[in-house]
């Protein structure tokens, strides 16, 4: 009785120390994986096929995991730059207005812009909105031009008030394109000069949208340089609007000015990217009204047709560098079409 079970002890010993053996031979060649040359962000495609290993890979930072174009390629704009961007801004967490969570990316951005050597101009302000009285700021990047005129680029920050609501796309890809077309543009004096605008407060407090319960931050800076008399300037405004999506398809808006759509759809197509700037059409309302509604010409480059608008799926696995890039180039190339005009 006694040396059977002394035999059967041995036998679960063996056991066990074959199978630490095992899970440490296993352990090692995960860690060859994650050390070998990959390109960078596609540790993210190895497959994590194992249990012991897969919450491991799981909470690890989401990657961007396509092949962004280099810099050279896109006009100089590094689309994983512009990722790292959208997950800052992710980092921070739902980030609607008036929230705790908006004022570290308030100092984000200016800090960014300034280190670009931007001039930052920032209008605080206070919008009544159906939640109350809240605080909202604008932050407008300008680079001074040699004539009178402006060439004015927008996004909003502004995340909308939805619980776990991150918008890694709505609010921030765009918000991560134009900071990376802040880095390139701030170097460089054109004709025009360029304001970039960060608009506060463009997603509705309310589910719904319906006027006057958005674009609270567009609304402020038109009346504002309407008031100043620096409106008539403005002779094009190119917003950017969710844009970072993995399978890119702008379709073109409606309410947008025919001759500035046309200007960026043939830059896309000029580009390469026709199968990205399509040229069916949509209605969407959005920051450009702002403009629009006060005779500034204006288009919207937006993709709503993603599923997860709206929903705690916008997150930052959605989002690509490399549609970021192709925005980019895009912008540029039409920033610099309208400084020949
Ligand atoms: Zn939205």
């Amino acid at each position: 009785m006694t040396g059977r079970r002394t035999i059967l002890l041995l036998m679960v010993a063996v056991s066990v120390c074959l199978l630490l053996v095992r899970l440490t031979a296993y352990k090692t060649r995960r860690l060859f994986v994650a050390n070998a040359t990959v390109p960078e962000g596609s540790l993210a495609r190895v497959p994590a096929a194992d249990p012991p290993f897969m919450s491991a890979v799981a909470s690890a930072p989401p990657q961007n995991t396509d092949d962004a174009p280099p810099p050279e390629k896109t006009g100089g704009f590094d689309g994983k730059r512009a990722f790292t961007h959208v997950a800052k801004q992710v980092g921070f967490g739902p980030r609607p207005s008036g929230s705790q969570a908006l004022v570290p990316l308030q100092e984000y951005l200016q800090t960014e812009l300034k280190s670009y050597g931007c001039r930052v101009e920032v209008d605080s302000f206070t919008a009544d909105t159906p939640a109350g009285r809240l605080p909202m700021k604008n932050i407008v990047a300008t680079i001074p031009g040699e004539k009178s005129g402006v060439i004015l680029l927008g996004t909003h920050y502004d995340t909308k008030r939805l619980e776990n609501f991150v918008g890694a796309d709505d609010g921030g890809s765009s918000t991560a394109v134009m900071l990376e077309l802040a880095r390139l543009l701030c170097k460089q004096h054109g004709k025009y000069a360029v304001w970039i605008a960060f608009f506060d407060g463009e997603e509705a407090v309310n589910w719904v949208w319906r006027d006057p319960d958005n674009r609270y931050g567009s609304r402020q800076m038109a009346a504002r340089l309407a008031t100043s008399g620096d409106l008539p300037k403005v002779k094009a405004f190119l917003l950017a609007d969710i844009v970072g999506t993995k399978s890119l398809r702008f379709r073109r808006e409606s309410n947008s000015t025919k001759s500035l759509t046309d200007l960026v759809w043939a830059t896309a197509e000029r580009l390469g990217y026709s199968s990205i700037f399509v040229n069916e059409s949509t209605e969407v309302t959005d920051d450009h009204l702002s403009f629009l509604n006060r005779n500034v010409p204006s288009v919207d480059v937006i993709d709503l047709e993603i599923p997860y608008w709206h929903t705690t799926e916008d997150s930052l696995d959605k989002i690509s560098a490399k549609s970021l890039a192709i925005v980019g180039h895009v912008f540029l190339e039409s920033v610099k079409q309208l400084q020949t005009k």
